[in-house]
């Protein structure tokens, strides 16, 4: 069993790190000047120019039985053409869907999985119209190459439209996506998994806090969350993925209203809101992953006790100091440079308050 990983970032070193004790062989496909410094010593990169051929990559990589991706930002064209060497997991489709965030909301309500309103603009001068319409605030977005909430807006007013469109530089981000602020109670997200014969299964969804846009801790289970409403999201993401026949791991963040759920967005790959799940589950998402493009059995069991993840966002943990009982340093060999994600620390415990409070700990010593 070998797999190649479009990617050679802390997603792809994971995966090997989960797949590897199966037997199963790794190697990475890089784009030139991407470090792979994450991917060190667990399999053989391969880089891919404008010129490379993909057949002739398929040989360099040691015809592997199936190509993934860690990573939404990847060339569609270039990875659909391995389909015609081995197995592309996960569809093509499902990668080119995510891309754009107006393809993205569509698809979801075309799914029937709820979204904010949205509305989308190919000009400057059309945003506060369009604003109006759906009703301040509002969110501007870039509608492609945006993560960790770069390229957004958020606009109460006219006025802020305004201003939006004297900042230097943003003639050149468009079109855009507007989208009515969701007044949410809770960020959640699901990451379930699809088997090629159809077999899916889905972790317990978690909460998720960010810190300048970024992600910084999750804890599963969701407190307080209604029941009915898990179910929903499970049921939402089980339907795109029969619906998109897909293979792999599939994300999706969500908003908790006062009535209900509405989605934000599919990631079609493992997702940092399921970092928990390496310590939490006997199969974690890194696996299932894995498990799911070999079509092989999946595996999620009940949750005892709560599970919790803290990012390390450009800061170093001193292993001697993360290591309490319960507590698990992922470690990714990058280069800490301010806000990079070089890491996480995996927490469990028996109880919410123990949890809280231990991550509560951890965020102090490394941020302060
Ligand atoms: P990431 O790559 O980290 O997932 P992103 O750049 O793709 O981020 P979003 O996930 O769409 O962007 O938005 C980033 C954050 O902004 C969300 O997690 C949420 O806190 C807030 N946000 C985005 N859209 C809305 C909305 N319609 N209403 C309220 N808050 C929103
Ligand atoms: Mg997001």
């Amino acid at each position: 069993m070998r797999i190649a990983v479009l990617g050679t970032g802390q997603l792809a070193r994971m995966m090997a790190l989960a797949g590897m004790p199966m037997g199963v062989e790794f190697c990475f496909v890089k784009s030139p000047g991407e470090d792979s410094r994450c991917v060190d010593h667990l399999g053989d990169v391969v880089e891919a120019t404008d010129d490379s051929h993909v057949a002739d990559l398929y040989e360099q990589l040691g015809r592997p039985d199936v190509v993934t991706t860690e990573k939404e930002g990847v060339d569609v064209a270039f990875y659909e053409q391995f389909a015609q060497h081995c197995d592309v997991s996960p569809p093509s489709k499902a990668v080119w869907i995510s891309q754009n965030r107006l393809r993205e909301k569509t698809f979801l309500n075309d799914s029937g999985v709820p979204t904010a309103a949205f509305a989308p603009a190919n000009r400057l001068d059309e945003i506060s119209g369009l604003a109006s319409e759906l009703g301040y605030p509002v969110i501007v977005k870039t509608q492609e190459n945006g993560y960790d909430g770069k390229g957004q807006w958020w606009l109460d007013s006219d006025a802020d439209a305004a201003a939006m469109a004297k900042v230097n530089g943003v003639e050149d981000s468009g079109p855009w996506l507007l989208e009515k602020v969701v007044p949410f109670k809770k960020e959640v997200s699901v990451v379930a998994a699809r088997t090629q014969s159809g077999a899916v299964a889905a972790y317990p969804l978690a909460e998720n806090v960010h810190r300048n846009g970024i992600l910084l801790t999750s804890i599963s289970p969701v407190a307080d969350l209604d029941e009915a409403l898990a179910s929903e999201v499970k049921g939402h993401i089980t339907r795109i993925m029969n619906a998109l026949n897909y293979v792999g791991v599939l994300s999706m963040e969500c908003f908790v209203t006062e009535d209900g759920v509405v989605a934000n967005e599919l990631a079609p790959r493992v997702h940092n809101s399921g970092h928990w799940t390496q310590n939490a589950m006997p199969v974690g998402q890194f696996e299932q992953h894995v498990r799911a493009v070999f079509d092989l059995p999946l595996s999620v069991t009940p949750v005892s006790g709560v599970a919790g993840m803290l990012n390390l966002l450009g800061v170093k943990a001193n292993a001697g100091d993360v290591l309490q009982t319960g507590q698990h340093l992922h470690w990714y060999g990058k280069e800490v440079r301010p806000g990079r994600k070089v890491g996480h620390i995996n927490v469990t415990a028996d109880d919410r308050i123990t949890l809280e409070a231990t991550l509560k700990q951890l965020q102090a010593a490394l941020y302060s």
